[in-house]
């Protein structure tokens, strides 16, 4: 609670002007969440907030479209923090995805639980158990990921008997990451008398098939895309294979970018990138699901507090993180889900600020440009002319030995080359063979073919109505 102490005094002292807060009070909300609503000078209800809270302060389940940065965590706070008291047990109960988000969401219902006093305590694996079963016994709200909280369901470390809300956050997510049972399992160890809400960025089968078998009467709420496009301008360069690297030093060393985030598709790229960045004079930080708890924190903590300005970072890492200020998204790989892509570029015009989504795309990129282009539709990407940029020195970086009876080979020689140079066809695309060794094994797995949708002559075959992505390769 000490830290929330100093960052709200200050703001406690100001004058709000009574108006500003009437839209909220309409609301419902309780005098200690305006109060930090005020201090934190919210003008106005998000769309989800105004059409939530009501239902959610009436009692009702609730299941929600929107994704991370919605507002969506003052919405089912809302009600939690209203109807929560101090000392009694755990009442509320929040499953989030990642350990990252679930520090996230603890801490804003730590601030907007502060004026009643409420102890909100994150659980997640990755540290140390024995911390969290000391504070669990003074929690009046949990924010967990599921496989941690099982651990201390098993331990007998944590009693939900007491959970009258309960709040699945990106529970798209969770069920992408295999929790679904786990989060069953958690259900089953709560009251069925209780208020269940979900917030989902998409509502698959699978979560409708939740609804129906653990929620009373839900009511469906979806809110438009939470990303402001006139303020998000999202362009492309067409570059060839060795070229990748060496452009986004010159763009990250060039756009001024007040805090930038370079998303990769697997946690090797990630290092690989990171390492390069550093080494070219570009003081980047990674984060990845294979990191240290510890580590990760640390590093986003650095980023969000502006000590470092450029991030690599995977999916997962950066699922639903909510880091203020972020003026530049560039994707070094272009995902391989469609729907990432849009989380990635939530990340940036959040709070009517302006920002700039980059993909930097080669061949190896066009089926996933293609897919995110063909599946997300209306999505306007426009192609900006290369700029020239200078060659830049890259290394690789070790390979961690291969499984016995799993090796895949890599004809162009050894896994580890340093001191090489970027130029064309040489070592970068000795990253590039990683890669698409990768997809190839990926599609082999399940047995799917690779995706139909190609770069045609004319461009990016995407949704057909976006002009601007016409591509004529140089
Ligand atoms: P969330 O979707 O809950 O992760 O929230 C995203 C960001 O929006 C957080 O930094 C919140 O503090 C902020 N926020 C939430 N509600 C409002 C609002 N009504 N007006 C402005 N910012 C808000």
């Amino acid at each position: 609670m000490e830290k929330f102490e100093s960052r709200f005094k200050k703001a406690h002292f100001q004058f709000i002007p009574k108006r500003q807060m009437e839209k909220f009070e309409k609301l419902g909300l309780c005098e200690h969440v305006l109060k930090v609503v005020s201090n934190k000078k919210f003008v106005k209800p998000s769309e989800i907030q105004e059409k939530t809270i009501p239902l959610i302060l009436d009692g009702k389940d609730v299941v929600a479209g929107s994704a991370t940065g919605s507002g969506k965590t003052l919405a089912f706070g809302a009600g939690m923090i209203k109807n929560v008291l101090k000392g009694k047990g755990i009442q509320g109960l929040v499953l989030t995805p990642t350990r990252e988000l679930a520090e996230q969401v603890a801490e804003a219902l730590g601030e907007f639980g502060y004026y009643k006093g409420l102890e909100v305590v994150p659980v997640y694996g990755g540290v140390s158990i024995g911390h969290q079963k000391k504070k669990l016994v003074y929690a009046d709200i949990v924010v967990a990921t599921p496989g941690r909280l099982l651990d201390h369901l098993k331990q007998r470390s944590v009693d939900l008997s007491k959970v009258g809300f309960l709040v699945l956050d990106e529970a798209d997510r969770m069920w992408d990451m295999g929790f679904k049972y786990d989060v069953g399992k958690i259900v089953a160890a709560c009251p069925r008398k209780r208020q269940t809400l979900l917030f989902s960025a998409t509502i698959s089968g699978d979560l409708a098939d939740f609804s129906d078998k653990y929620m009373k009467a839900p009511v469906e709420v979806l809110v438009d895309n939470h990303v402001d496009t006139s303020k998000l301008r999202q362009i492309y360069y067409d570059v060839r294979d060795g070229e990748k690297f060496s452009l986004m030093v010159h763009l990250l060393k060039s756009d001024n970018g007040r805090l930038s985030m370079v998303f990769c598709n697997t946690r090797r790229n990630a290092d690989f990138v990171e390492k390069n960045l550093r080494g070219n004079g570009v003081d980047a930080r990674v984060i990845h699901g294979g990191m240290d708890q510890r580590k990760r924190i640390r590093v986003l903590k650095e980023f969000s507090e502006g000590r470092v300005s450029v991030i690599v970072c995977t999916d997962v890492a950066a699922r639903g993180l909510d880091i203020q200020g972020v003026s530049h998204i560039y994707n070094y790989d272009l995902p391989s889900d469609p729907k990432d892509y849009i989380h990635r570029i939530g990340r940036t015009a959040r709070a009517g600020e302006s920002g700039l989504a980059v993909n930097i795309v080669a061949s190896r990129d066009y089926d996933n440009f293609s897919n995110v282009l063909r599946r997300n539709d209306g999505l306007k990407v426009a192609r900006v002319e290369t700029p020239r940029f200078d060659r830049v020195r890259i290394e690789m970086i070790e390979r961690k030995p291969m499984r016995k009876g799993n090796f895949r080979g890599n004809s162009r020689g050894g896994p580890k080359s340093k001191g090489s140079y970027n130029n064309r066809g040489r070592a970068s695309s000795r990253t590039d063979v990683g890669q698409r060794t990768m997809r190839k094994s990926r599609g082999s797995r399940d047995g799917r073919s690779r995706s139909p949708v190609r770069k045609s002559k004319s461009g990016f075959r995407g949704s057909g109505r976006n002009t601007k992505n016409r591509v004529s390769r140089r």
